[in-house]
């Protein structure tokens, strides 16, 4: 700014301030929507120190957290106000919707870093099978479903418990007569089997001259014709059937997803991993307004012909309303559970094995750093303490040659094991750890046995990446894990999985405070997308995203943790939108 440009603007500021000091009793414009009657956490408070103590200006009292608000106030896609309930009154004007909460709990809207929305959506327009008892009742459910999808169409559905049934396995009688007019495909829980009606068969053109494929099963009655059951490798026969989705319907399978994510409480997701059909998806929905919840796109690295158009235009600068595209999701190994991630040394209960990276498992390191170098942040994929390692070489060679690029925040996606000489780097190296905290309780069967006694403790290791001064970022990598945040939370704060096992904790002294599991989910999500500035926190001029729930996070999660497996979501406002509300927001079901 020009000298005396700044010297005028400067004198207009100091009139502006003299005029705001003087003794104005005017009304503020009355908001749109009003939250009265609120545990409200502003999270406006300083960071915890990184052993989670809060910080001095954190509201508590000997007892512990309490609410430092009571009310918000929103005008458009802004919060106006957060305050208590007198001078909330200021903003209640003749349309104005206020709700009253009744006592819920209300925090900065919830953010799940790492998801695959997709998969969720697909999932729900699917008919589910999970906890049926009988093959009647399973068709009854079909059937039903069937009577809302048009004639002719194929109708999925998952979750007949195979393991369960195998001593008397469904046939496609009942289910073509209850549904005769539809294709039916119908998953077993888990996967080894699929159960299909007549129309279904025929439509494979599986007949009694079938033959199944080595490894597979075709069941046949007693008179060698197909029963409707195909096994392990046989299911393709039937699966391989269902057309490709439609761009209507993948679309609306996006819809649904992120529309079950704004249910659960969520206002926004890094989506991980956008191809070009995804982001076609997502910039329509966007352009025509119907995006629940915000979406922070990572543009897929498989898909190389989408990054290099991305690469020559530029990642976005501004934060989009709705939609924001400046990261790029790459993979660095697999998985561990499958012996896939990269290790340092041998397989504990594999000898001679370490699993591959990089290169050999599809790391395309050019395209990778010049999307560095165009500005987009890099969020890679490493589970093993190998893959971890050459991953932030991998960063580091970047960065030291183009010193700009550190300021991205690049993130290692899971950042499952690692090496003890590792985990200085993160904070050295500005990458942020973008990490599951249900993974650690879902793997604890079996990472010790992957891992040994003494790796075992460079896993999951939240408290010491932290006590390192790295950067978190929680999320559940949905569908591979359960999003649902008290499951996360619960997680994070006990180290316990949902049967409360075990009862101290799995490596207890990596848990989290709920503080710190709240700001996982919520403002340390929001440094992850660079959105810091305008959200991640309940204040005037920010984002109003708001999630309110029937359960205080940081009062059951310091007293009875386990209580909050039983937590349930009131009210998400996303963009200053109802973007989910239960019947009565402050009234809890459960
Ligand atoms: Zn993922």
């Amino acid at each position: 700014m020009e000298a005396r440009t700044a010297s005028v603007v400067r004198g207009l500021l100091r009139i502006a301030c003299l005029w705001a000091a003087a003794p104005v009793l005017a009304q503020p414009a009355p908001a749109d929507l009003l939250l009265t009657g609120g545990r409200v956490y502003t999270f406006a408070w300083d960071e915890p120190a990184l052993d989670g103590t809060p910080a001095a200006n954190a509201p508590r009292s000997a007892a512990g957290f309490r609410p430092d608000a009571e009310a918000v106030a929103i005008r458009g896609d802004r919060i106006v106000f957060v305050g208590n309930a007198r001078e909330a009154q200021a903003y209640r004007g003749p349309k104005t919707r206020v709700m009253d909460l009744g006592g819920a709990t209300v925090v900065p809207g919830l953010v799940d870093s790492h998801t695959h929305v997709v998969g969720l959506g697909e999932a729900q327009s699917q008919v589910d099978l999970v906890g049926i008892a009988t093959e009647a009742e399973a068709v009854e459910r079909v059937a039903a479903f069937a009577r809302g999808v048009p004639k002719g169409e194929w109708i999925l559905g998952r979750g007949w418990d195979e393991g369960a049934w195998a001593n008397h396995y469904p046939t496609q009688q009942l289910l073509s007569e209850g549904v005769p007019d539809h294709p039916v495909l119908l998953s077993g829980l888990h996967t080894f089997a699929v159960w299909g009606n007549r129309l279904a068969l025929e439509r494979a053109r599986i007949t009694r001259a079938s033959t199944a494929p080595e490894g597979g099963t075709i069941v046949k009655d007693g008179s060698g014709e197909p029963t409707g059951i195909l096994l392990d490798r046989a299911t393709s026969l039937l699966i391989d059937a269902v057309p490709a989705p439609t761009e209507e319907q993948y679309k609306a399978f996006v819809l649904a997803g992120l529309t079950r994510m704004a249910r659960d409480g969520y206002v926004a997701v890094h989506e991980a991993g956008a191809d070009r059909k995804l982001m076609k998806a997502l910039q329509s929905l966007d352009a025509g307004g119907r995006l629940p919840v915000r979406v922070y796109a990572m543009l897929a690295a498989r898909d190389v012909d989408l990054c290099r158009e991305w690469q020559r235009r530029g990642p976005d600068r501004e934060n989009g309303r709705m939609l924001t595209t400046r990261s790029v999701k790459a993979f660095y190994d697999g998985a561990l559970g499958s012996r896939g991630a990269r290790l340092l040394d041998d397989y504990s209960d594999r000898p001679g094995h370490r699993g591959v990276s990089g290169t050999q498992y599809g790391f395309d390191q050019s395209l990778v750093a010049d999307m560095m170098r165009a500005g987009f942040q890099i969020a890679v994929h490493a589970i093993g303490d190998a893959g971890n390692r050459e991953t932030l070489d991998f960063i580091e060679s970047v960065i030291t040659r183009q010193p700009e690029a550190r300021a991205l925040r690049h993130r290692i996606e899971h950042a499952q094991v690692l090496h003890p000489d590792d985990v200085p780097r993160f904070a050295r190296l500005g990458v942020i750890a973008s990490m599951e905290p249900p993974h650690c309780v879902e793997d604890k069967g079996w990472a010790q046995a992957r891992l040994g006694p003494e790796r075992v403790k460079g896993a999951y290791a939240w408290r010491t990446l932290r006590l390192a001064g790295a950067r978190l970022a929680f999320n559940s990598d949905l569908t591979g894990s359960d999003h649902d945040i008290f499951y996360g939370l619960h997680s994070a704060i006990t180290r316990r999985d949902k049967h409360l096992q075990p009862p101290g904790g799995w490596y207890p002294e990596q848990r989290m405070t709920p503080e710190e599991a709240v700001r996982g989910y919520t403002t340390w999500n929001a440094y992850g997308a660079s959105w810091e500035k305008e959200s991640g926190m309940l204040a005037p001029g920010r984002w109003a995203d708001i999630t309110v729930m029937d359960i205080d996070p940081l009062v059951v999660g310091a007293t009875d943790p386990d209580k909050l497996l039983r937590g349930s979501i009131r009210a998400t406002i996303v963009a200053g939108r109802v973007a989910y509300a239960a019947d009565t927001p402050g009234k809890a079901r459960k």
